[in-house]
């Protein structure tokens, strides 16, 4: 190993262990009243910032800063509940998801390189207990029994937290499942603390393809030289690398943010996978946007710049109905000759209704 990698491996522990670990290391940054919000906060919601992702803030109330220091308004949320997707009522067997006919989601860990204010899952994370061996042999046991799912997303919590043999060790396990096609890892890591990518890490993934990350950017400012060289050793170890981002008021709703960010997303070899509208969950309603704005952005991409750069917009519904991808309106007129589009500069193109194609057809060829 190069004396540099070296470096680069020890260094991801490290930052893990600085940065602001509760809400008391937060006493450089915020003022007295602040501090006890914080302090309010804290006993709801988990709070952590390792050191890389603490040096990304520029300043106070900034679009890094916004997604993991605590905000009074964490606590004041009209709308939101703990579980608007209902991921438990789909939940079969402790830590899985099955919602869709061919794939699940399954969580093996609760830890999260930072905590998210604006977290889905924001009831779960923060456990600092690992899951027993046992409690993830029975979600693998469901999936074994279950010939009919072919997919699976390891989520979080963050898997990649976990240390190089307990990951292993799952991907052992679903390996063994002959009916699995694909494996995939969502992960914050490569955005949240990139040296955690390690030679040896990306060595052991490359040993249960297929596999896929997808992992979660939100503003143009977190692609840095670091998460560059993660996502580059990823992609060199042949895993197809995705981005799921937030739509987030204040951070990124913003079009010109969101081009920058997709641009340069595909700059670091990842393909922007999915916009989310921010969900109903309980103490994030300040993050929340219009679906307006989601269009907005997706109008602005669409045509603009490279098609590869221009995710699903999607809104998990409420209730447990999945995900449903929104697209702005290009069907101006729908009648029995023609179907009349509307080109992302605004022009109308006319492209035939072929329904009755096979009539006329035939019309040519009588016998
Ligand atoms: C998002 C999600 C998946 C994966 O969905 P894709 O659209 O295939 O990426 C699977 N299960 C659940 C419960 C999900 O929320
Ligand atoms: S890394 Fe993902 S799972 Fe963890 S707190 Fe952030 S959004 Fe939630």
């Amino acid at each position: 190993m190069s004396e540099q990698s070296a470096a680069w491996k020890d260094d991801w522990r490290d930052l893990f262990r600085k940065g602001v670990k509760k809400v008391e290391d937060l006493e450089p940054f915020l003022n007295a009243e602040e501090m006890e919000e914080a302090r309010r906060i804290e006993k709801e919601f988990p709070v952590r910032i390792n050191q890389y992702y603490l040096n990304l803030i520029e300043e106070k109330g900034d679009p890094i800063w916004k997604q993991v220091v605590p905000d009074k308004l964490e606590l004041i949320d009209t709308y939101g509940c703990e579980d608007p997707l209902d991921e438990e009522g789909d939940s079969p067997v402790l830590n899985l998801t099955h919602r869709y006919p061919d794939r699940v989601l399954f969580y093996i860990n609760h830890q999260c390189p930072i905590y998210c204010r604006f977290c889905t899952r924001k009831r779960k994370v923060g456990d600092p207990h690992s899951l027993p061996k046992d409690e993830i042999l029975r979600g693998i046991e469901y999936i074994r029994e279950h010939t009919e799912i072919r997919d699976i997303v390891i989520s979080g919590g963050d898997a990649l937290m976990l240390s190089d043999n307990r990951i292993e060790w799952v991907l052992q396990q679903l390996r063994s499942v002959s009916h699995l096609e694909i494996l995939r890892i969502a992960s914050r890591i490569p955005c949240a603390l990139p040296q955690r990518v390690t030679p040896e890490l990306c060595e052991m993934l490359r040993k249960y393809h297929p596999l896929y990350i997808n992992t979660h950017f939100n503003h143009p400012r977190e692609v840095t030289p670091e998460a560059a060289k993660a996502c580059g050793m990823l992609a060199d170890a042949g895993i197809p690398l995705g981005c799921q981002t937030v739509l987030l008021k204040g951070v990124n709703d913003d079009p010109d943010v969101m081009k920058e960010l997709m641009q340069k997303l595909l700059r670091i070899r990842v393909k922007p996978y999915y916009i989310y509208q921010a969900d109903l969950v309980y103490g994030t309603e300040h993050f929340r946007t219009t679906v307006e704005k989601g269009l907005e952005i997706i109008r602005a991409l669409r045509g603009h710049t490279s098609g590869m750069a221009v995710p699903h917009y999607v809104i998990d519904a409420p209730g447990g109905g999945g995900k449903i991808a929104l697209t702005p309106e290009a069907v101006v007129d729908w009648n029995d000759d023609e179907i009349v589009l509307r080109n992302y500069e605004g022009n109308l193109y006319r492209y035939p209704n072929l329904n009755n194609a096979d009539d006329r057809l035939s019309a040519f060829n009588p016998d």
